[in-house]
């Protein structure tokens, strides 16, 4: 079979070069692959009372499926070059901005309207972190909220079906070089196309590997970040998450001089297990809907940790961290602050004496037996600096979920086109190391749709 493009992924990289391709040009065949099931198929065992914690599905609907890791994130797009990708540094920051404000624009079409888009422009927050030492990052962010974030999708995935060809629970195994063409090879058939964008996010991270190893493309990989999940009564930090609903602050620790920064705020959320490669790590949601709120809201801290030769395995590194846990654990571990600082684990009844009813059942344990101690130090010292913003912060009873990582995948040599050294082989998204986030993946898929269809 033969198509003109192939799009390999079905995350908002792959959604949005899809969608462009079809604004750009009625006529192509497209097709999709994905190795996760349609969005209305995507469902997550975890009920809280029957299934408590993760039971490792061959596919994981949190992170896999029509939507990508996004279909049940928060669907906070920020839009800003200030985090969330490098995808300026190839197309330009201006030309970056732009094509955030378009996805925006699409999603409130598509479902987000009466959304709200918050600011940090002008805001007195920058001032009072700045006077601790804190330092608060520009952007602004559409909140779609998970329920909302699903009907955009859900309507996306309406328009896209009437023209789109759609492959779901179909992995693609390899993606082969032919003259002027790629065989895209899947388990009992395989497909050819004219140009193959490749789109499959931190899930898709190790087979990206073998792609690139198999193409002799060339990768660079030296990051990952590790740390906890915050989660504190919402009055903490509702000053904040009122008026910029997300704030992204970053801060130099005094002992080591690393840099902690918060990350994916989730005001009235819940904390989640999340699954990548059988390594059961955590994360953070939270809906639109008043009535699925909670009294919470969780936060990432997260310390990133960059190595220089001889080491190359980041990840690995970041996994190994996560591993323990899970032994430990047997999944994620909850410490209250209280307990951490004062060198003891938390216990079931001291969880359960706590002012604060923990949104994910996680087991009770010890999180200085598992973080190297010059993260965990930074963490405390941090948890410290924030306190003096949004006072409560380091209260005893204040939740630490752990591990969180965050998995860089290695990032794969493309051009300004984001295209690798062979003609019509694009590489976008977190699959390609460049982008870490909703608007920074959907604004590649835009991009090298536009390059496809010669409008860039
Ligand atoms: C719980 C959670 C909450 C999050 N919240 C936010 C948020 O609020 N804001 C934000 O900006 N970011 C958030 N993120 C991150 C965000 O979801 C990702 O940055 C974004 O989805 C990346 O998009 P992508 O298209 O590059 O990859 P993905 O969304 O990961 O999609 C890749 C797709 O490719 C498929 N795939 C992988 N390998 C193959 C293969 N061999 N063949 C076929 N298909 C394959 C996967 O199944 C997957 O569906 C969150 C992530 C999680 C897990």
């Amino acid at each position: 079979m033969k198509y003109d493009v192939i799009i390999v992924g079905a995350g908002p990289g792959g959604i949005f070069a899809a969608y462009e391709l079809m604004q750009l040009n009625k006529n192509l065949k497209v097709a999709v692959f994905e190795a996760g099931h349609a969005l209305d198929k995507r469902f997550c065992p975890i009920d809280g009372k029957k299934i408590k914690s993760c039971i490792g599905c061959k596919s994981c609907s949190i992170m896999s499926g029509f939507g990508g890791a996004g279909a049940f994130s928060d669907g906070k797009y920020n839009i800003t070059n200030d985090f969330g990708g490098t995808l300026y540094e190839y197309i330009g920051k201006k030309n970056a901005l732009d094509l955030m404000n378009y996805i925006d624009d699409i999603n409130v079409r598509y479902g987000g309207e009466g959304t709200k888009l918050y600011t940090t422009a002008g805001t007195r927050f920058k001032t009072i972190c700045i006077q601790h030492d804190l330092h608060l990052l520009d952007a602004s962010v559409r909140h779609l909220g998970t329920d909302i974030n699903y009907i955009v999708l859900e309507n996306l995935y309406n328009y896209l079906k009437t023209q789109v060809e759609f492959f779901f629970d179909t992995p693609v195994n390899t993606v082969e070089r032919l003259e002027n063409a790629y065989r895209v090879v899947c388990n009992d058939k395989s497909y050819v196309c004219e140009k193959c964008i490749i789109s499959v996010g931190r899930i898709g991270s190790k087979w990206m590997e073998k792609v690139c190893r198999e193409l002799d493309i060339p990768t660079k990989s030296n990051r990952v970040d590790i740390g906890v999940r915050v989660e504190l009564p919402a009055a903490v930090f509702a000053h904040l998450t009122d008026e910029l609903y997300e704030s992204k602050i970053v801060y130099r620790t005094e002992k080591y001089g690393d840099r902690v920064r918060t990350f994916c705020m989730n005001p009235k959320g819940a904390v989640v297990n999340e699954n990548t490669n059988g390594i059961i790590t955590v994360n953070g949601h939270s809906y639109e809907d008043p009535e699925k709120q909670t009294e919470n809201t969780n936060f990432a801290l997260l310390v990133a940790k960059h190595f220089s030769e001889p080491f190359k395995d980041s990840n690995g590194y970041g996994e190994s961290i996560a591993r323990l846990s899970n032994m430990l654990g047997g999944g994620v571990i909850v410490q209250r602050f209280g307990d951490l600082i004062r060198g003891r684990r938390s216990t079931p009844n001291r969880i359960e004496e706590a002012f604060i009813t923990p949104t994910l059942n996680a087991t009770p344990g010890d999180l200085s037996l598992v973080l190297p101690k010059r993260i965990l130090d930074g963490i405390i010292e941090m948890i410290f600096a924030l306190d003096k913003v949004a006072p409560g912060t380091a209260n005893d009873d204040t939740l630490l979920y752990g591990v969180e990582v965050k998995f860089y995948n290695m990032e794969v040599e493309v051009n300004e086109k984001l295209e690798t050294k062979y003609d019509g082989l694009y590489i976008i998204g977190d699959g390609s190391g460049i982008t870490h986030s909703l608007s920074h993946a959907s604004a590649s898929g835009v991009h090298v749709a536009r390059n496809i269809a010669g409008k860039e």
